[in-house]
């Protein structure tokens, strides 16, 4: 019979008493507990302060006597074990109720004290009367009891770590006004910058204001007050303190135990700890749980994982170690995961900072893709980042931000790598499949195609930090995505040609074929595309832009901009003067990028100025893109919510050029846009005129080109009295003349197109294409007819609008200038 004594009674502990056991029905097992209570939920606890768990009994999954009763345990609670004597193998033990302390011995030993939340002596910290720390039961009480008494209306989270974001949760879920404090740059460390503005962008959409890059300096007033690094004072009715925990190791250091260097017990693969003079393995005693250093699987350097899984794990290890079973502990990733609001975040391994700062090797993938079939009802967008060793393929750490099924994929890649899995074998993973579910790709097997992409050579990674210096260097970017989508934002001095049209406007790539050519998308699929186009096309240097325009923006997210809601305006009608604001709905739940900014787009097409659209979307990219389209577009977010995994943007159309002069333009410095417009089809010309006002809106100088067929646009409705040969005669009579004439490019039907579309522009209230071009002269907007054109096909000047320039190659080239738009119609 072994004696084996367990020091602390929750995660680690309580799993090894419980596998003890049941490997040997004669041990003496002593599981010592210094509080009331052993083995609880401390996972659940956020989630009772925020009353989503309602009763308190739940959290407590197992008493002192039921489990005794089960597994014949000697649970001893109110016991804190002071001190171990190595030599004579035995432990003193102070009972916290009455203070009797006792010695009792041991064969072995199972340390798992778990850690505690870090309290710097930050000035004013022991005199502010309502901050907490949250680890255990009686923490958990003393919060709830304040918030139900003292009823706060407003809190400070300081730190931006799991507990820290769950509590910013819980507490806006109460009612809360949350202001969340973080020293680094970002929350959520497991993940790399841009996947962690994801969890800005969320924190910020349910009214946690954030502030980044600010410490703590002190605290003031009884913590009603907190003085910041940078100045800032934050007024407050709470304070909860969240910045990490350190490892209970008072014991072990006392014991002459190896430290690591953040003071977290060493360990060897078998969980035993190491004497601090020899270095020797100390065969009888063992430690587990957040207080141990162990080694990272993926990288073999040292690590502290503070999680329930490896506490669990390593209980078990231990357990079946002391029994004879032979096993080891493999080593921790960190493998965990989070809810916050509508978001799933999850994370495995090492992300690209970490592995700077070790310099490993890594090449960094990102994609986008849904959870499960676009085309089955709500559909949502999981964003994931991959790293691995670019010359082994080894897999070195992913993570995940999205809603349901984010953690599936996540584990799905943990398991792979525990299976020592190369990236390429991800796309070999043979996962189940229903339009409910997952797509017949999954997103997990698209990181496999995307990292065999790069390891093929096919196209190099480029990442959204690094676009700001290739702006400045001037590098070639090449859009190839709508030109809606690109109106919403772009690179500086991007081309932009449709996926769909490149093979057929290659002409237009006029750098040389070993110029590095920078391709992006919104996700990176369109542009995986283009590049395969370019590459057969002859075209070397080419690159993708990680994750695309969707991961570039979400890097530049800027704090705090979600929460404010500007004041609606409503339309007064033009006949009876009165206001009224018809609000019109759509429903865009499923649909990916660039789905519900299309649909937006042509919504507000459909409704009055002044009118309101509402638009309910589960892509969290969505928020972005209506934010940027509204902006550059003249329309008024009025509202941007949430409601359970939905995003609800309320948009007040505006008028695009109402708050534009000529002059503002002119005045405006920013870069500029042309157009060409090639082609003679009304749908066309209609398109280029609403691009044009989105363009001059902005601030743009707007030059268009009409060239070839586009300049039937330009001509009159009146036959002019000029003179002409006869094929110039025949050319103009078989010529649509003028706005008001042109074809649609599908569904012309001899004509009974246009007259269709003409009729429901008029319906829906848009403009005719002569009084589009007309405002847009007004606008500042300048036309300009290419005289080769017009010589080849016999157009006179006589025949074409007023206050129009006239120019060839020369004009267009230099209307070019400053020009970082050039769409070709
Ligand atoms: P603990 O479970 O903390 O147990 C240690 C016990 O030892 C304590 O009860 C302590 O009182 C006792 N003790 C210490 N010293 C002595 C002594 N000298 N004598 C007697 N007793 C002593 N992890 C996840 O993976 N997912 C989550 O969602 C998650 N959520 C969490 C939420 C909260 C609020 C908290 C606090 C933690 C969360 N964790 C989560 C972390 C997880 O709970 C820990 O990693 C895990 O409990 C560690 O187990 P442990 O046995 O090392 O320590």
């Amino acid at each position: 019979m072994k004696k084996i004594l367990i020091i602390g009674g929750v995660a680690g502990g309580a799993t090894a008493a419980a596998r003890l056991r049941r490997l040997s029905e004669q041990d003496q097992i002593i599981m010592f507990e210094r509080d009331e209570y052993i083995s609880f939920a401390n996972c659940g606890l956020p989630y009772y302060i925020g009353n989503v768990i309602q009763q308190r009994d739940k959290l407590l999954v197992q008493t002192v006597e039921g489990m005794s009763e089960r597994f014949n345990l000697d649970i001893r609670n109110f016991s804190e074990v002071t001190k171990i004597d190595r030599a004579l193998k035995t432990v003193m033990v102070r009972n916290t109720q009455t203070n009797a302390t006792y010695s009792e011995s041991y064969d072995y030993l199972i340390l798992s004290p778990g850690a505690k939340p870090i309290q710097p002596p930050i000035e004013g910290i022991k005199e502010a009367s309502d901050l907490f720390v949250l680890r255990n039961i009686p923490d958990t009480d003393a919060i709830y009891s304040f918030i139900n008494n003292q009823k706060p209306a407003t809190a400070v989270v300081v730190g931006g770590g799991f507990i820290g974001l769950e509590m910013a949760e819980n507490l806006t879920e109460r009612g809360l006004k949350v202001t969340l404090v973080e020293k680094m740059p970002q929350v959520m460390a497991p993940l790399d910058f841009e996947m962690a503005q994801l969890v800005h962008q969320e924190l910020n959409m349910h009214g946690v204001d954030l502030i980044l890059g600010d410490g703590v300096k002190s605290f003031a007033n009884q913590g009603r007050n907190i003085n910041l690094e940078s100045g800032t004072v934050l007024t407050t009715d709470m304070i909860i303190l969240a910045i990490g925990v350190v490892p209970e190791n008072g014991l072990a250091k006392a014991a002459g135990l190896v430290l690591g260097p953040r003071g977290h017990i060493a360990t060897t693969d078998h969980m035993r700890t190491l004497d601090a003079t020899t270095n020797a393995v100390v065969e009888d005693i063992f430690a587990i749980g957040d207080a141990v250093q162990v080694k990272d699987f993926v990288t073999n350097t040292d690590t502290a994982i503070a999680l329930a899984w490896p506490a669990n794990r390593q209980g078990r290890v231990v357990a079946d170690i002391i029994n004879g079973i032979d096993t080891k502990y493999n080593g921790s990733m960190g493998t965990s995961v989070l809810k916050l609001f509508n978001l799933t975040i999850a994370a495995t391994g090492n992300n690209q900072r970490s592995l700077e700062s070790k310099k490993i090797p890594y090449t960094a993938i990102h994609a986008h893709r849904t959870n499960h079939a676009s085309y089955y009802p709500n559909a949502t967008n999981i964003a994931m980042k991959l790293c691995f060793n670019p010359e082994t393929g080894e897999i070195l750490g992913a993570q995940a931000v999205g809603q349901d099924g984010t953690e599936k994929r996540i584990d799905v890649i943990a398991t792979a790598m525990k299976l020592n899995a190369k990236v390429t074998q991800l796309s070999d993973l043979e996962l189940s499949y229903a339009p409910p579910f997952s797509s017949a790709k999954d997103p997990t097997n698209i990181l496999g195609y995307i990292a065999e992409n790069v390891l093929h050579g096919y196209y190099k990674m480029t990442y959204a930090q690094e676009i700001a210096q290739l702006e400045n260097d001037g590098a070639y970017f090449l859009d190839v995505r709508t030109p809606i989508e690109f109106s919403t934002g772009h690179f500086k001095g991007a081309v932009n040609i449709e996926v769909d049209e490149l093979r057929d406007r290659l002409s237009e790539i006029t750098v040389s074929k070993d110029t590095p050519i920078y391709v992006n998308c919104q996700v990176g699929l369109r542009a995986y595309i283009g590049i395969m186009i370019l590459r057969g096309n002859g075209f070397t240097n080419l690159h993708n832009i990680s994750g695309g325009y969707s991961t570039y923006k979400s890097f530049n997210y800027q704090l705090n901009t979600h929460t404010t809601s500007t004041p609606v305006l409503p339309h007064v009608d033009d006949t009876t003067g009165q206001a009224s604001m018809a609000i019109h709905e759509i429903d865009v739940t499923g649909m990916q990028c660039p789905g519900p900014l299309l649909a937006t787009y042509k919504a507000i097409q459909d409704v009055n100025q002044g009118d309101k659209v509402r638009i309910i979307a589960t892509d969290p990219g969505y928020t972005n893109d209506v934010e940027n389209w509204c902006r550059t577009n003249g329309h008024t977010l009025a509202s941007l919510t949430t409601d359970k995994n939905k995003y609800i943007a309320e948009i007040i159309k505006g008028a695009q050029t109402a708050s534009c002069s000529a002059n503002s333009i002119l005045n405006n410095t920013q870069e500029n846009a042309t157009i060409v417009l090639f082609s003679g089809e009304l749908d066309k010309a209609l398109a280029s005129m609403i691009i044009a006002q989105g363009a001059a809106a902005q601030g743009k100088h707007v030059t268009i080109f009409f060239t070839f067929w586009g300049l039937n646009a330009l001509r009159k409705a009146t036959h002019e009295p000029v003179k002409k040969n006869f094929i110039e005669n025949m050319f103009g009579f078989m010529m649509p003349q003028g706005a008001k004439k042109l074809p649609l490019s599908n569904m012309n039907m001899l004509g009974i197109g246009p007259v269709m579309i003409k009729s429901i522009m008029k319906q829906k209230n848009v403009n005719q294409l002569d009084v589009m071009m007309k405002s847009a002269q007004d606008l500042g907007i300048k036309f300009i007819a290419c005289t080769m054109s017009m010589d080849l096909m016999g157009i006179k000047k006589e025949e074409l609008l007023d206050n129009i320039e006239y120019g060839g190659v020369g004009t267009y080239i230099s209307s070019n200038e400053n020009v970082g738009t050039t769409l070709f119609i």
